[in-house]
């Protein structure tokens, strides 16, 4: 079994485990207790992450805020922004601008908020998948308050010219929020600059970390960013966001960003080159196979998504068995349903369903990949419709 899903997933880094262990047992305490040990011990080991956290990204600690991962970090930048506005200028029309490749988690949570009275306009990419500048610039209106835009596209990789998207938002004076899920922990991440968003968020599974747990970053400064919360309680975090710390998943978030700050730059480049030997190897031995996303530089070092004209993945699977992937189409109640995501940078119901997405990952090796290249040929060489018996 060769597991390739690693945008899916990635299995707990051992490293992070054995950082996590003590909360998980004799470092119990709750680190809202303000009058023991445990509670210091916890509170402790909480702010120890919240400073691993930040130095991988560029952010002062101050500006990270827990969460219970990516899929709530992005829904609460979509409605504590919105509800914000709201407050500080009743009445007032509210536009906000996502774009068409955005996780499910942000454009279901901007539906949603069209159903309460905001604008919301969803921004079309080009056929690599990338929010272009001018698509942007066209779409600001005097009442727009905010673009929500990936950072890297989880199903086809392509990174968005983030530095760009940020100066126009500047510009224009409106927020902008990332989901950079993919981005953390896989490529640089500098806060810091001028040129980089105002919120982002991220989750630890996509790390080597647990799950359950994530971030989102608010600038602190430059500008402040005003937020409300969606979590109302015992005013955790800053009163932003109530509920007691997930003290396990926080450390190991926390270790799981410090081992990102020593070994980004190196694992980056092997999982490129064992990608891109997949990719050249599929290229060598299945004639027609094409790649969805980025062509160029601006990929995901870890992501191909790749079609194989005429050859329908679920009549396949049975030969794929060995591979963890994932495919471009999902079946619900007896209807395919391709992915938004293929269908906005142009893909037909056809050839998503010959859509596969493989991402290389930690544990992988040279020669899992050659074995991958090798099932995935054997599955995909024959173009045909039919299931072939072997
Ligand atoms: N955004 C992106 C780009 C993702 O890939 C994912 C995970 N599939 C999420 C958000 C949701 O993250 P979580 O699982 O932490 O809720």
């Amino acid at each position: 079994m060769i597991y390739l899903d690693h945008n899916a997933t990635t299995p707990l880094d051992p490293r992070v485990k054995e950082a996590m262990r003590p909360s998980l047992e004799e470092n119990f305490g709750n680190p809202a207790s303000g009058q023991h040990s445990w509670g210091w011990t916890a509170e402790a080991a909480v702010k120890k992450a919240r400073g691993q956290v930040a130095a991988l990204i560029g952010a002062d600690p101050g500006e990270i805020y827990f969460t219970s991962g990516a899929t709530e970090a992005n829904n609460w930048a979509l409605w504590g922004l919105v509800r914000q506005w709201k407050k500080e200028n009743p009445g007032q029309k509210i536009h906000v601008l996502v774009s068409a490749v955005e996780h499910r988690s942000v454009l279901n949570a901007a539906e949603a908020l069209r159903d309460e009275g905001v604008l919301v306009d969803v921004l079309p990419v080009d056929r690599e998948g990338f929010l272009q500048p001018e698509t942007l610039r066209r779409a600001l209106r005097p009442e727009t308050k905010f673009l929500s835009a990936i950072w890297v596209q989880n199903e086809i990789g392509t990174i968005n010219p983030v530095a760009e998207l940020a100066r126009i938002c500047r510009e224009h004076q409106i927020l902008f929020h990332s989901d950079a899920t993919q981005a953390v922990g896989k490529i640089p991440v500098n806060l810091a600059s001028t040129d980089s968003p105002d919120l982002i968020s991220f989750s630890g599974h996509k790390i080597s970390g647990p799950k359950g747990v994530g971030a989102l970053f608010i600038r602190g400064k430059n500008p402040k960013v005003q937020i409300q919360p969606l979590m109302y309680g015992g005013g955790h975090e800053k009163g932003l966001r109530s509920g007691t710390l997930n003290v396990p998943g926080i450390v190991g978030l926390g270790a799981a960003c410090e081992l990102a700050s020593a070994e980004m730059a190196q694992e980056s480049l092997r999982l490129q080159a064992l990608r891109d030997r997949l990719w050249s190897g599929l290229q060598k031995q299945v004639p027609g196979v094409r790649l969805n996303g980025a062509t160029g530089a601006n990929r995901s070092p870890i992501n191909l998504s790749l079609t194989f004209p005429g050859r329908p993945v679920d009549l396949r699977m049975a030969r794929l068995s060995r591979l963890g992937f994932s495919t471009g189409s999902a079946c619900s109640a007896g209807r395919t349903a391709i992915s938004h995501v293929l269908a906005a940078i142009g893909l037909g119901e056809a050839e998503a369903t010959c859509t596969i997405r493989v991402s290389v990952g930690h544990p992988n090796t040279e020669a899992e990949v050659d074995q991958a290249v090798a099932v995935l040929a054997a599955a995909f060489c024959e173009k045909t419709n039919e299931v072939l018996n072997t």
